[in-house]
């Protein structure tokens, strides 16, 4: 059998069946076929990663592609990320720092069932004219320079072809273009990771009877609707409720200071639990009847040289990127390379320039990417430090609500005139993230092994509120570009004052601004948590 197509998707999973459903409403009479080798229904829980959504892919699902009910009724609302840093051995986690809200952050973020997501964009795809075709395995595509491309698969027994003018690749780890195409690059993060699912939810709030502790989060801000982190030196476990009933639960750790032999079974996971987490490893003990699943994964940053061509085809989700589950970003690179994808598509169907655009959006991708890795890479030595580690997390917050967030959420990603007007302070952004990135390692360096206790509760801090809010302003391009200016001003003043805080003799090369638009101080409380001064004041003597 022998079809045509405007674009064929290789893959169903996240990246391609949102991939073509945002295509279908910007491209209502265009012929998508997407081919997944999976018999849907897919089992839900059980199924795949990528469960915790942050603020971009967030208002991807909900906002862009218009899901937010499914959302509200069929996945969970999360209440951000949640970290809880070493104290002793780890056995009570009522004297761990935390760093989290007890508010809901004015932008929502929410916890996908990954197996009943798919389930319903696929079902949507076909009520929307999307040819899916489940248990449809793809064996070779011929890629074209000139004319259409021919994608060869297997399905109902029988070896098929749809020729088609746009090919991408959403195969996930199967990355078809990236192998065939000899794209593929080594990356230099080099972290591992294994997982596992549990078919009840696992609820962090009952780890401790301590009044206190517990005060604050009742019903729906109870912790467990967070992601919740546990940080130690080089590595960090993650706890996702999922609305199917289940919890997801991971260890994430850099291969220098943990191997994946330690923890690459469901045995062995264990015991690395009982050594490093053994609260959580009581929880996992007393719940292995109800394990769904097991799997880990080697060295899983992932990198290629290009993901848009002229020649028309592209690659989306982790068969391009993929570089770390740490604030749990993997989404939103799906909803930025899909945002430049169906531009490209749009502009080539609709008889537009695109060839030129394919150039500077795969540029502008890559920037984005190795401008988000440096939060990562070489930075799970001080994951464990509690004087450290809040304060980064707040600033690559911060950061990204300024940079990617931001953009993408006010709907600039296409708009070449912005990065062209905004050139020099992106430039200037990269460089002071980068600044501060190495600073953060010298400053880990010189506070490791420091205990903290206490509680930072991020919903109190009004610059993290205020940043988190605005993202969804509505700005007009003057105001824009003002506050794209603001966010610079921001980062620098801000940068300024931890490195003043922090105690340590290093100049830095960007200056503070006293403007309108600027909030000076605003990490004070953090600092006196980190630093123990707000116990130390309670603990003196009034007067
Ligand atoms: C440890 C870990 C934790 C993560 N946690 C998060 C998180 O909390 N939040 C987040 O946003 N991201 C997270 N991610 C990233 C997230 O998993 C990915 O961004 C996402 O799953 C990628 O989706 P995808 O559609 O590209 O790939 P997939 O979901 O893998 O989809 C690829 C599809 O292609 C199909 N396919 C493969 N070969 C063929 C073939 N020959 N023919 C037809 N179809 C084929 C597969 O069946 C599959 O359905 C995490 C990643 C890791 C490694």
């Amino acid at each position: 059998m022998n079809a045509q197509s405007d674009l064929t998707i290789l893959g169903g999973g996240l990246a391609g069946l949102s991939l073509a459903l945002q295509c279908r409403q910007q491209l209502p009479q265009a012929s998508i076929t997407v081919l997944e080798k999976r018999q849907h229904p897919v089992p839900e829980a059980a199924f795949k990663v990528g469960e915790s959504t942050v603020e971009v892919a967030a208002h991807y699902f909900g906002k862009v592609l218009g899901f937010r009910q499914h959302i509200l009724d069929d996945q969970l609302p999360k209440l951000g990320l949640r970290f809880f840093f070493p104290s002793g051995d780890n056995s009570r986690i009522e004297d761990r720092l935390e760093l989290g809200g007890k508010r809901y952050a004015p932008c929502p973020s929410y916890q996908l069932d990954r197996g009943r997501f798919e389930n319903f964009l696929a079902d949507t795809c076909l009520e929307r004219g999307i040819t899916f075709r489940d248990q449809a395995t793809v064996q070779e595509i011929d890629i074209r320079k000139r004319g259409t491309h021919r994608v060869q698969f297997e399905a109902d027994g029988e070896r098929q072809t749809v020729n088609s003018r746009w090919v991408v690749d959403a195969s996930g780890r199967r990355a078809f273009l990236k192998r065939q195409l000899n794209m593929q690059m080594p990356s230099s993060h080099i972290a591992n990771a294994a997982w596992f699912r549990f078919s009840r939810h696992i609820k962090i709030d009952e780890w401790s009877q301590d009044g206190d502790w517990q005060q604050g989060h009742a019903d729906k801000t109870a912790r467990w609707y967070s992601t919740n982190h546990l940080m130690g030196k080089g590595y960090w476990v993650w706890m996702i409720p999922l609305a199917s009933g289940s919890t997801s639960m991971g260890i994430v750790a850099a291969e220098e200071f943990h191997s994946l032999s330690d923890f690459n079974s469901m045995e062995k996971a264990v015991r690395w639990l009982e050594k490093h987490e053994p609260q959580c490893a009581e929880q996992v003990k007393a719940n292995l009847d109800n394990v769904q699943d097991f799997r880990a994964i080697k060295h899983y940053a992932t990198e290629c040289r290009q993901v848009f061509s002229r020649h028309r085809w592209g690659i989306t989700g982790e068969a391009g990127f993929f570089h770390d589950p740490f604030y749990s970003p993997g989404s939103d690179f799906i909803a930025f390379s899909n945002t430049f994808l169906t531009d490209l598509i749009r502009r080539d169907l609709t008889g537009r320039g695109f060839r030129i655009r394919a150039f500077s959006y795969d540029r502008i991708f890559k920037r984005f990417y190795y401008g988000t890795k440096t939060a990562y890479q070489d930075q799970y030595r001080m994951f464990g430090n509690p004087t450290v580690m809040p304060v980064k997390i707040l600033w690559d917050y911060m950061v990204y609500w300024s940079i990617t967030g931001f953009i993408f959420m006010q709907d600039r990603m296409c708009q070449q005139t912005m990065y062209l007007r905004n050139l020099s302070r992106l430039s200037q952004l990269g460089k002071v993230n980068h600044f501060m990135q190495a600073f953060f390692r010298q400053w880990h360096a010189a506070t490791d092994g420091v205990p903290v206790q206490g509680n930072v509760d991020i919903s109190q801090i009004p610059l993290v509120r205020e940043s988190n809010q605005r993202l969804l302003d509505d700005m007009n391009d003057r105001t824009y570009h003002q506050r794209f200016a603001a966010n610079l001003q921001q980062l620098e003043t801000l940068g300024c004052e931890i490195v003043e805080q922090s105690g340590l003799n290093v100049s830095v090369p960007f200056g503070r601004t006293t403007s309108s638009m600027v909030r000076a101080n605003s990490f004070e409380s953090v600092f006196a948590s980190v630093t123990g001064r707000d116990r130390q004041a309670q603990m003196a003597p009034a007067g």
